[in-house]
């Protein structure tokens, strides 16, 4: 691969990978908040992309539109062989995540928020987007794979619940289903790296857990999607599965 871009919501979930690339800023886009870094690592060119800055509530960009709109500008202007939507998620006790695991995507992104009870609009509100297929990459550098199920919030409520249930959900976060979308209309392979910061049938609150866990979930994040990116370079896509 000669480029392997990364799109990441929040500033601290970015910041050990920046760190351990040695990124350096690149030129944004002007009026939008996104922050691009570029590192080289073994010839690949590496692209970290980060939503940034909400510029009325001073908060990081989280959830699906500036995920979608950040994707856009980074598969138009890098036009990488691979897009990772890195960052944490939850997960589920009863199905063995623990906090601190990395997880691949698998198989395909969907959203559990958007129900439209109308034939057709039904499933494109599920999406389906593909994710690239990783099983090998998963087994060789030890990573869980899992659905990745999106939606605009943080907790989840009876409807959420069984949404996700229905479609096999097994990593709950707020932007990877809008990234894929993009990536779907502008073939580009795309796959989720997500680190585990709290458990979503855990009787503590969803808030409270991923406060305790973001720093730890972060720096664990970082290691894996190192060694995902010295995995990726030297090969091809289909070289992934
Ligand atoms: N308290 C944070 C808000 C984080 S929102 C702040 O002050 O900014 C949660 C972020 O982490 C989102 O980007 C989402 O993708 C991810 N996330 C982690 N756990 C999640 C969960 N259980 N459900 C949904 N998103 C989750």
């Amino acid at each position: 691969m000669k480029c392997i871009a990364v799109v990441m919501a929040m500033a601290s979930e970015a910041s050990p990978i920046l760190t351990q690339l040695g990124a350096q800023a690149i030129p944004a886009i002007p009026l939008l908040p996104f922050e691009f870094f570029e590192a080289n690592r073994n010839g690949c060119r590496v692209i970290i992309s980060v939503n940034g800055r909400d510029r009325r509530h001073g908060v990081d960009s989280i959830g699906t539109e500036a995920a979608a709109l950040n994707t856009y500008f980074v598969a138009d202007r890098y036009n990488p062989d691979l897009l990772i939507t890195a960052g944490t998620a939850g997960g589920w006790m009863h199905q063995g995540a623990e906090i601190g695991d990395v997880f691949v995507s698998d198989q395909k992104f969907v959203h559990h928020d958007r129900r439209i009870a109308i034939p057709g609009l039904d499933e494109y509100g599920i999406g389906s987007y593909p994710a690239v297929p990783a099983a090998g990459l998963a087994r060789a550098l030890n990573l869980k794979l899992g659905v990745v199920t999106t939606s605009n919030s943080l907790d989840e409520n009876d409807d959420d619940r069984r949404l996700i249930a229905a479609n096999g959900g097994s990593v709950k976060e707020m932007e990877a289903a809008a990234v894929a979308y993009v990536c779907e209309m502008m073939a580009i392979p795309v796959m989720a790296l997500k680190a585990i910061t709290d458990l979503v049938d855990h009787h503590t609150a969803t808030a409270d857990q991923f406060n305790a866990n973001l720093t730890m979930a972060s720096r664990r994040l970082a290691e894996k999607l190192l060694q995902v990116i010295d995995f990726c370079a030297p090969r091809m896509v289909a070289d992934l599965a």
